[in-house]
């Protein structure tokens, strides 16, 4: 059994866990990533809507007002629906994620954020120009239409504060939505278009590449089951194919699944998921989609990918593991299909995903304080394709020793006592 040594061991080849063995390669460190797939990106970092969030500046909280409660309440909004024989599995979540949503708790969590959101754009773009996958990001930005003149009316407001925060946008009438996408029908409100925001038309070829960058600058890259972790005199161990790997340091991020590392370890940190799904399908006729473009008010977006149109759906509460219940994206598809000429599904069933969440809504980047050597790089919500390598640079700023780029305290996972 070969015994392989390095600096660090990651956990988890997704976007996130990539990013940081990268960002920790660039700094000298001699790093094994490792994952439970051969491939790297095989999971939720494959089957997002591949937009490089740049202009989000307020995270996705939980609404405060009654309506919409009600709505959530008895699964009646497009948007958010919940299992609800899994209700006491994810209920005591949920008002953790409700405290943390009022309204000063929310602007804390987007000012923590910025400094990385800011960042995001900036470092997918060096990552892609080294990994020499210049078709892998197109500078379309994103539209969200609107169906209603209210919901309008609190997009238009909250993009004008996030104006204040650098973002670009505009606000569409009709016939600018037309001008911008000539292929959609329908009665809308209006829309504000984001135009910073790349667009990844295959998130999961994106993770792969910059995994072939990390293997082409000396990585290895091992599967092995994260769950065999443990702690030796010598520093961390993990069973691989053909033996084990060794290394003083050990960053978790294993995304939805970092709890099966953490729990084991005494570590009690309150990781929820908001599972989604998505779903292929080919244009009909010559029809184009333009932009990725959020049906605001129904719920699902469309994103002009390589394999067709990818139609997602918002947010399923659900234990991980519950066998898929694609309930929003049957009901999202006559919509869809109302919205832009779609034709047949080019998947033979739809993909489910989880969202990896914090109750904040901000992911947990820092030491473990009670085991030296061990790093968390997880939670990182609907944002994860967009902060993965902002959030590994940052992460490997700290394990490195230098003046990380942004403050890191609010990541600190001492938040949760
Ligand atoms: C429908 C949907 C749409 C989204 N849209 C966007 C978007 O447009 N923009 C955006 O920025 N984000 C988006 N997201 C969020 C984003 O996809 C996630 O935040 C991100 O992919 C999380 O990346 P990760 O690397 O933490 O997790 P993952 O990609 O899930 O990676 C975790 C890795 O850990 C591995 N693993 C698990 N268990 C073990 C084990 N025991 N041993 C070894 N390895 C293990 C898995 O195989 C996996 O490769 C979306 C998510 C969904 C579901």
């Amino acid at each position: 059994m070969a015994e392989l040594k390095a600096d660090v061991l990651v956990l988890g080849a997704g976007m996130v866990g990539i990013s940081a063995a990268l960002h920790l390669q660039k700094r000298g460190r001699d790093v094994i990533l490792i994952d439970r797939h051969e491939l790297a990106g095989e999971e939720t970092s494959f089957g997002n809507a591949g937009i490089i969030e740049c202009a989000s500046v307020f995270p996705y909280m939980f609404p405060r007002d009654f309506a919409r409660i009600f709505q959530y309440a008895t699964n009646s909004a497009p948007e958010v629906r919940y299992k609800f024989s899994d209700l006491p599995a994810f209920l005591p979540w949920l008002v953790r994620y409700f405290l943390a949503s009022s309204p000063d708790r929310a602007l804390h969590s987007a000012m923590a954020e910025l400094p990385l959101i800011q960042r995001s754009l900036i470092e997918h773009e060096a990552l892609i120009a080294e990994a020499e996958v210049p078709e892998l990001l197109r500078r379309t930005g994103w539209i969200k239409l609107f169906r209603s003149d209210a919901t309008l009316a609190n997009a238009v407001k909250e993009f004008e504060q996030a104006k204040h925060y650098g973002v670009a946008g505009e606000v569409l009438d009709g016939k600018a939505i037309a001008v911008r996408e000539p292929n959609l029908t329908g009665e809308f409100a209006g829309a504000v278009y984001f135009p910073a925001p790349g667009f990844v038309p295959d998130p999961g070829a994106l993770a792969k590449a910059y995994a072939a960058l990390f293997k082409r600058k000396g990585g290895r890259f091992m599967v092995g089951d994260a769950r065999t972790l443990e702690q030796g005199s010598g520093g961390w161990r993990v069973a691989v194919s053909g033996g084990a790997a060794m290394a003083p340091e050990v960053v978790v991020a294993l995304g939805p699944w970092s709890d099966l590392v953490f729990g084991p370890l005494g570590y009690s940190i309150p990781l929820g998921v908001k599972r989604g799904y998505h779903l292929h399908l080919a244009p009909r006729g010559n029809a184009v989609l333009n932009h990725p473009v959020l049906d605001s008010d129904l719920g699902y977006l469309l994103a002009p990918m390589n394999r067709g149109i990818r139609l997602t759906t918002g947010v399923e509460f659900a234990r991980r593991d519950a066998p898929p219940t694609p309930i929003q994206l049957r009901r999202a598809l006559p919509r869809a299909r109302a919205l832009f000429p779609l034709g047949d599904p080019v998947d033979a069933k739809p993909w489910m995903g989880a969202r990896p969440c914090l109750p904040d809504m901000l992911p947990v980047i820092g030491k473990a304080p009670r085991h030296p050597g061990l790093w968390f790089d997880f939670g990182h919500q609907h944002h994860g394709l967009t902060l993965g390598p902002a959030t590994g640079r940052l992460l490997a700023e700290m394990i490195t020793g230098e003046t990380p780029y942004a403050d890191s305290r609010p990541f600190a996972v001492e938040r949760f006592g």
